[in-house]
């Protein structure tokens, strides 16, 4: 992609209506514009991050047995009714009426929607377990919206249901989740915790939320520092091996790590020595819980069972705030210069730098660049525009690409180019087709 033919709006001034680092660089890399009040459009830059973030929740779903689907944003009321939270949802529910005076309204969630789905199409504990999922825009008529995409009103939301027919098959359906959301997170280059999260009226310790460190998430949390260090790496999971993701659960839940909702201070000073105890803050990015038959109960959601009964389903929920992602990676991953992402999810993996445009030894190395790093299988920003080369540094730096390719008619006199890493700095000068070799092979293309 050429700069000077590419839409983005990078601006130079700090908003003021923004309050955090990622809401700032977002807007100030061009990556969002605010529509209304926590509704915002996602414009060519934060649209590819959103993609990229996107297609990796789906791979780590699907890989874990999760089966994708797509329920519509708008829903009807009537289902809603059934379940008896049509009036317990309060104002954070956005009502609708349509011509015909039906009261609709705009999916804050889908538990009732995929519940009746799967009350239709599974009739038999022979159909069982089941996993399905969408990637959907949810709305919830926040009485804070703030933080940019962080806190919208209008957001995209993973959210998976599982069914199965009893206690120990929705532990299993759980545990699942619980070692794809690892996956997932470990992907993006984000660590996300796993911490025990209030299980409410259901109880039990099926529920945990999956925090990313950052100084300014919403919540405290408490945790045995160990737990941060944890990390999957490239370790082969066996999805049909109950017991092999019961041992991953285990390992992760083994030490104490809550939120201010289920901190308990005393328990957290007798269960984690003083120098391991972390105390910070953390951005929820994701949620999971078992709800057993909540729904299915009133919905009368059921399945036979081999001795001939009928039984609700038992049933958990499986949230990932794929739009809330963005900034959440933004908090955890900037400097004074701007957005550091990780190569996973970065909008471009390489930024071309010409510094001399109009100088045609610079010219064409470039081209020559932009194309073979693009037959590579790289995704490529070359920046054409005639500006001084600090303002090329500054915007590159500020939309956060991995890596620059740095081309200038001095350099290209000796035959080479720089490679500059934006997280480290570390310039390493190269000729460009070693430059090339070295990024495909960085990010597994050779
Ligand atoms: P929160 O406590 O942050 O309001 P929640 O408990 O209401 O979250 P869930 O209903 O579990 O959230 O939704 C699943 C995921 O969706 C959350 O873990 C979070 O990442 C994301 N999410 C929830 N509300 C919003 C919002 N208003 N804007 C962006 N993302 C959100
Ligand atoms: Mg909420």
């Amino acid at each position: 992609m050429r700069l000077s033919r590419y839409f983005l709006p990078v601006q130079k001034e700090t908003p003021a209506e923004a309050e955090i680092a990622s809401h700032r660089l977002m807007l100030r890399a061009g990556m969002i514009r605010q529509a209304s009040a926590g509704i915002y459009s996602w414009l060519p830059l934060g649209y590819k991050v959103l993609k990229k973030i996107e297609a990796i929740v789906h791979e780590e779903q699907q890989a874990a047995g999760a089966i994708p689907v797509l329920m519509p944003t708008i829903q009807s009321a009537d289902l809603w009714r059934q379940s008896g939270r049509y009036d317990d949802y309060g104002a954070e529910m956005l009502r609708i009426t349509d011509r015909g005076e039906r009261e609709m309204l705009y999916g804050p969630t889908n538990e009732e929607q995929i519940t009746e789905i799967a009350g239709f199409g599974i009739r038999s504990y022979r159909d069982l377990p089941r996993i399905l999922y969408h990637i959907q825009w949810k709305f919830r008529d926040e009485v804070r919206p703030r933080f940019g995409v962080m806190r919208g009103r209008e957001f995209l939301m993973k959210d998976a249901y599982s069914f199965d027919i009893d206690r120990e098959g929705a532990r299993r359906s759980y545990n699942r989740m619980f070692v794809s959301y690892l996956r997932t997170f470990e992907r993006m280059g984000m660590k996300a915790i796993p911490m025990r999260a209030d299980s409410g009226p259901i109880g039990g310790d099926m529920t945990h939320e999956f925090l990313i460190l950052a100084e300014t998430g919403e919540s405290a949390v408490f945790l045995d520092r160990d737990l941060a260090d944890l990390t999957l790496g490239d370790a082969a999971i066996d999805w049909e091996d109950a017991d092999a993701l019961q041992a991953i659960v285990d390992r992760y839940t083994a030490s104490y790590a809550r939120t201010d909702d289920t901190h308990e201070a005393a328990v957290f000073e007798k269960e984690v020595p003083e120098e391991r105890r972390l105390t910070a803050r953390g951005i929820e990015a994701g949620h999971i819980f078992y709800f057993g038959t909540k729904y299915s109960k009133p919905l009368n959601a059921t399945v036979t069972t081999p001795d001939g009964t009928n039984v609700p389903f038992e049933s958990g929920s499986y949230g990932i705030g794929v739009s809330r992602l963005p900034g959440a990676i933004i908090e955890a991953s900037h400097d004074d210069r701007g957005i550091v992402w990780p190569e996973a999810v970065a909008p471009f993996e390489v930024a071309v730098i010409n510094l001399r445009q109009g100088d045609a030894a610079a010219d064409g190395a470039c081209e020559d660049l932009h194309g073979k790093l693009t037959a590579a299988g790289l995704d490529v920003l070359y920046d054409d525009r005639d500006e001084r080369a600090g303002a090329k540094f500054a915007t590159i730096d500020l939309i956060g690409i991995p890596w620059k390719v740095v081309v200038g008619p001095r350099g290209l006199k000796e035959g080479v180019v720089e490679l500059v890493s934006r997280r480290t700095g570390e310039t390493e000068t190269l000729t460009p087709d070693a430059a090339i070799n070295r990024l495909a092979a960085l990010y597994g293309r050779a």
